[in-house]
């Protein structure tokens, strides 16, 4: 616990070696896509991945690399932008000559579910999204892209165009060995009530985010 800083005392090569639990056929709202089950070293190493297309293909897959939120993909919470970026990922995805939805179990940028709820009541106590994470002891984001980034290489994805606004995220997987030849941003139309909530993500957490 405790990280302070989202650069600095990175954990080393800590991350398992993804085996595939098992594959099937997804249809979706936005198409068909075969879905993968991967597993690691335990419950936060565990990740599907959404495929379609010829990943090795001459243009580089759409990647999406998501990391989970109850509140907003499930519950269609307006605090955060969750669910409008995986929707439009899917999207945009479905739309390109090939691609990868990365779902990960890093609930609350990593510091999961309850801890989550935790940072949320400061925030209704005045506190922005940065501010309550390190009050309760973590790291603005304390994500790591690790796994991910060796289940994009077992699928044979290390060349990618990555949907992000995020520079952390491009800067962790290159280190973990994936090329990332484009950055797309992924950035759909803002709600009245997360526009604060990305203003603080923007000037605090350095994303690349337009109008906001
Ligand atoms: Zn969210």
């Amino acid at each position: 616990m405790a990280k302070k800083s989202t650069t600095n005392k990175r954990k080393h090569s800590s991350a398992g070696s993804p085996s595939l639990a098992a594959k099937a056929v997804l249809p979706t709202k936005f198409g068909k896509f075969a879905i993968y089950g991967f597993e690691g070293r335990g419950p936060q190493e565990e990740a599907v991945a959404l495929v379609r297309g010829n990943l090795q293909g001459r243009v580089a897959p759409l990647v999406r690399v998501h990391s989970q939120c109850l509140t907003g993909d499930v519950l269609t919470s307006q605090r955060c932008d969750c669910r409008a970026q995986l929707e439009l990922s899917l999207k945009k995805i479905s739309e390109a000559p090939s691609g990868i939805l990365l779902y990960l179990p890093q609930e609350g940028r990593g510091i999961g579910l309850m801890n989550k709820l935790r940072a949320y009541e400061l925030q209704d106590g005045g506190m922005d999204t940065v501010e309550a994470n390190e009050s309760l002891g973590f790291a603005a984001d304390a994500r790591e892209y690790e796994f991910p980034a060796k289940i994009l290489k077992k699928l044979g994805a290390t060349r990618i165009r990555l949907l992000s606004n995020n520079p952390d995220k491009i800067k962790q997987l290159e280190s973990a060995g994936i090329r990332v030849v484009e950055r797309v941003p992924c950035q759909p139309r803002l709600s009245k009530i997360s526009r604060a909530y990305l203003q603080t993500k923007k000037r605090k957490m350095g994303h690349l985010l337009e109008g906001v």
